[in-house]
């Protein structure tokens, strides 16, 4: 049975296939991370104009009979092609598609995680001071999609209130553990508790504009930022890079 559907979402990454043919590596809508061809995409004036670069978001027409979907048309509804203006914003728009391209299942839907991905790109674009919480934020977000939010408050392993230093954050036992608790648990992270502190807060303060960060947290912000890297790795089973390294890279697209 062949059939025509559309979905709206964002291109994750493509990468060459054929002579002139493209495989694009999508998150929609209706389907969430999928792949599909793109027949002729690497021809000059081709028919899929900006919709499959980064950062659009488009409107895609879908044809599939067996195996993997044609894309038949793209129609831009939103270009954040600003991001590209400095390398903070191009890097950080880019690191969320890195992120679910990297630990992200294939064929789980997920709405909240598109509209949040487009939210951030448009509060990159106004607010660079921004982008390293949002980045730690959204990662957790990703943890959340996946199931494994982890625990922030008591110790995982045996539920006392976390009040003090010493503490750590297990990566293996998905959360922070206590210092007694410490010394049976698996893969551990030593958090202060002003990192820790900030992470709590940064989950409770609903998505938006309002998170930022001031100087002084700058540095929580760089220990978090190698935290919530690790523990998706661990997580979704797949490396990915903390931000700041993936700013030292050169730029991809
Ligand atoms: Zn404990």
């Amino acid at each position: 049975m062949s059939r025509y559907t559309s979905d709206e979402g964002i291109v994750l990454k493509t990468s060459e296939f054929g002579e002139i043919d493209r495989i694009v590596t999508l998150f929609t809508r209706k389907r969430g991370k999928f792949q599909a061809i793109a027949k002729g995409a690497r021809k000059v004036g081709n028919r899929f104009g900006a919709s499959l670069d980064l950062f659009s978001f488009s409107e895609f027409l879908f044809y599939t009979a067996s195996g993997m979907p044609l894309i038949v048309q793209g129609k831009i509804q939103k270009l954040f092609r600003d991001l590209l203006r400095t390398p903070l914003r191009w890097m950080a728009g880019e690191y969320l598609l890195c992120v679910l391209d990297r630990v992200f299942p294939f064929e789980r839907r997920e709405e909240e995680l598109l509209d949040e991905v487009l939210m951030l790109w448009e509060i990159f674009l106004r607010h660079e001071e921004a982008v390293l919480p949002l980045l730690v934020r959204f990662r957790l977000d990703v943890a959340r999609a996946l199931g494994v939010f982890p625990e922030l408050r008591e110790c995982v392993r045996c539920r006392k209130k976390i009040t003090g230093t010493p503490c750590f954050f297990s990566i293996a036992s998905g959360g922070v553990v206590c210092d007694s608790c410490s010394r049976e648990a698996q893969r551990l992270f030593p958090l202060s508790l002003r990192e820790l502190e900030v992470l709590q807060a940064l989950v409770d303060t609903p998505l938006g504009y309002g998170v930022k960060s001031s100087q002084e947290d700058r540095k929580a912000f760089e220990v978090l930022d190698v935290l919530v890297a690790q523990y998706l790795s661990y997580q979704g089973e797949r490396k990915i890079p903390d931000f700041s390294s993936f700013l030292g890279r050169e730029l991809s697209w």
